[in-house]
Order: structure tokens, then sequence, then C-alpha cells
């Protein structure tokens, strides 16, 4: 409660009136010693001509930027795309952060918000976006005082003008992290995901061809520019390109924010996270928040990265790694993770507002029926209208595939097939 209303601009106005510093706001690199840095040169040499659209989304497209919120579509073909629509286009910036297990966004936002700025402005000068709605999660009130307080210090240096940077709150619910649901949200809206086709880079903020990004994507930009795509590009491993933040928790010594290559495995990430807390045997892990499904320690060499775990149901989507022991229970898990979604669901469409609902009642007997759950999880992935309804089941499905002696003990289960 304490910072309910620390972004609004009358708060922030008195504080850049009286030159104070809040004391819960953590020490970052403002303006002027982004500048110093030599911060907005990229910008600027788009803005005067020194680099072509064609050339910039080149370097995109070389580097494998990919969108870092979860979905990993490649950054540059999104640009080319939303280009292609009819002006005027606008620009969204996805702020929610609210894939359980994720916070790579704010950690980046809390230390050097310029560079994401700066990758937002590059992106808007790219496909020639009118503004640019910034859609903060409201949880974090710390990067919602900075973030209000730069784009202040942006307006009077004349980078931007008044305006071109417009700061939304969002409200706290999970499913307005979904693009089009932020989408309606900040159209002043309930939050309900829309259908597609037709996309948001062709019909997306109130009607208009829209770039949206995550926030860790838009930070890689000035710096791709900066290197060269090289430089990002070989910092993959195992056949992938680029850095990739993961935030990394649970039963691990020192969690946080991982900036590793893509490609990394999770045994890696482990052993950079001062490997497991005493007392506690590495048995599951969560490869991307609570979407990606429930995998077992065996499972800890893969190379984490988009696309590569298809083949066991699961995906890393926003990068979030949940390490369990053997003192957790992987149907805990998976109970805790359906009960998540039923919460989160917006309740527009049938498959997922009961599915989810109906699982986890079926989740919290002592034994589970395979067939009807595998059934249910079949029913909510083919009609769902979002990826909230399509995901949830990821958490059972896996639970059964992998544990299957804890998650349905008499029946024997489905085979445990890796
Ligand atoms: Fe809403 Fe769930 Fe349907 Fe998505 S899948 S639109 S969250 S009810």
């Amino acid at each position: 409660h304490y910072f309910v209303d620390h972004a609004t601009p009358d708060r922030v106005q008195a504080d850049l009136d009286s030159g104070r510093h809040d004391p819960h706001i953590p020490e970052y690199k403002d303006l002027a010693a982004y500048r110093a840095e030599g911060g907005y040169a990229m910008l600027e040499e788009c803005r005067t001509g020194q680099r072509s659209v064609e050339d910039v989304i080149d370097e995109m497209s070389d580097a494998g930027l990919r969108g870092l919120g979860g979905a990993g579509f490649p950054a540059g073909k999104k640009w080319q795309i939303v280009r292609s629509f009819p002006g005027p286009r606008l620009m969204t910036i996805n702020g929610d952060e609210g894939e359980p297990g994720t916070f790579k966004d704010r950690y980046y936002l809390e230390r050097n918000p310029h560079q994401m700025l700066e990758g937002a402005l590059i992106g808007a000068w790219a496909v020639e976006a009118e503004r640019i709605y910034l859609y903060m999660r409201d949880e974090y009130p710390a990067v919602l005082h900075i973030l209000a307080r730069e784009i202040a210090a942006l307006e009077s240096s004349g980078i931007i003008k008044k305006g071109d940077i417009e700061l939304r709150r969002g409200a706290g619910a999970y499913i307005c992290g979904e693009e089009s649901a932020m989408i309606e949200s900040i159209e002043g809206k309930r939050g309900y995901p829309r259908n597609r086709p037709p996309y948001i880079a062709e019909v997306g903020l109130f009607g208009r061809p829209t770039l949206n990004h995550n926030v860790e994507t838009l930070y890689w930009v000035p710096a791709i520019l900066e290197k060269g795509a090289k430089w990002f590009a070989d910092h993959g491993m195992n056949g992938s390109k680029g850095f990739r933040s993961w935030s990394v928790s649970g039963r691990v010594k020192k969690p946080g924010v991982i900036i590793a290559p893509a490609g990394v495995t999770v045994n890696e990430l482990i052993e950079r996270a001062g490997g497991m807390e005493d007392g506690h045997d590495f048995k599951a892990y969560l490869p991307g928040g609570a979407s990606g499904g429930i995998l077992p320690a065996r499972l800890g060499d893969v190379p984490l990265d988009f696309g590569t775990l298809d083949k066991y149901g699961s995906f890393v989507g926003s990068h979030a790694i949940v390490i369990f022991s053997q003192q957790d229970r992987v149907v805990d898990v998976a109970v805790n993770l359906l009960q998540f979604f039923k919460n989160e669901s917006c309740g527009q469409c049938t498959p997922c507002r009961v599915g989810c609902d109906k699982a986890v009642a079926l989740l919290k007997k002592d034994e589970w029926d395979g067939d009807l759950l595998s059934e249910l999880a079949q029913a909510m992935r083919d009609a769902s209208i979002c990826g909230l309804g399509q995901a949830a089941p990821n958490a059972f499905v896996t639970a059964m595939e992998f544990f299957s002696d804890e998650a349905v003990p008499d029946a024997g289960g489905p085979p445990a097939r890796y």
C-alpha cells in the first residue's frame, strides 16, 4: 500500500521539483548517466538517416532476436509485418510480467530503464508508430515510479515530445499479459483476449496496426545495433542464438536473474545459481513458469530454447525456471498451477473457464483419472480462445507423463517414455 500513488503525475512531479529520491526506489542509471555512456546514439543514427529501416530490420533478423515475453516470434519479421499494413500505426510495450516465476523485466527496469526505452523508440521509428503505450504491471511500484520520472526526463530533453510515450498501469490481471487482452485493457475495456485473425499487427490498438514487444526484447535492441548482430547471435549455444535472461527460483542457493546463452541447460543454470539448497536433491523443474509443464531432473541436460522442449509437451516461454527437490510433491505443484489458472481464467470461453475448474477438482482426488484428464486436456487445447486455456493442461499432462508413480498411483499411469 505504501507505493500505491507513486506513479501519479503529481507525486512524480513533486519528487522532480524537490530533487528527492525516494528511499524505496533502487539506484538506477538515469538519463544523464545513460547518455554519458553513449546512450541514445543508436536512436540518433536511425533518426538522422545514418541507418536505414531495412538495415536495422536486417540486424535484428541476423541477430536472431526473438520475442522474449514467451512466444519467441522473430523481432525483425514482426517489424516487417507491421510495416506492411497501412498507417497510422501504434506501438505497445508489454510490461505486465505476470507469468509466475518471471522477474527479468523488473530486473532491467530497476537498473537501466533507458536501454529498454531507447529500444522502444528505435522500434517505433522502424514501423513509424505515432505513439507508444507502455503497459506496466502495477505490482512493480518502483518501476512505475522510475519510468514516470525518466519519461518526463526524455520529454524535457527533447528526445521525445510530450505524449509520445504513455505510461499505463495494469490492474493485477494475469490475462492482461496476453497481448490482445492487454490492448483491450489499454482501450479501457475488460481484458478479454481477442479471437485471431486478425492479428494485432494488422488490427491492434484502437483498430490500428500495432507493434507489440516485451520489455526484454526491446532491451537488447540498442546493444545489437551498437555491437552488431554477430555479437548477439554468437552468444547462443547448442545451436541457439543470443542471450536470454533466466529467472531462476525454487530450491537453489542463489535465486535470481541469470543472463546466460539461449540453449543453456537447467543443470548449468542450477550450477550458476549456486547449486541446490542444502538438503535438497534436484527432482523436477518448471522450464516456462506456470505454463510450460513440469519436467523431471533426468531431462536436466536438454538445451533450453524456443522449440527444444516441444517433444516433451513443454516450452520455455518467458524463461522462468522453478526448481523442485525430493521434498516437493509434483502432484501438489500441478494442483497449485491449475488453481492459479482457474483463478486467472478470464471466463470468456467455456473450455478454459469450466476446464480449469474441473481439472482442479479432478487433481485434488486421491487418485488421478488419467483417461479423463487426457480427454479434458485435449478439449482445452483444441477449443480455448487463448494461450491460457491452451497451456493450462501442460502441468498435469507432463506430471502424468513423467511422474506417473506420483500422479496415478494405483492405476499405473501412462508409461514414462523418456
Ligand atoms: Fe479467457 Fe481462458 Fe478463454 Fe483465454 S482461454 S479467453 S483466459 S476463458
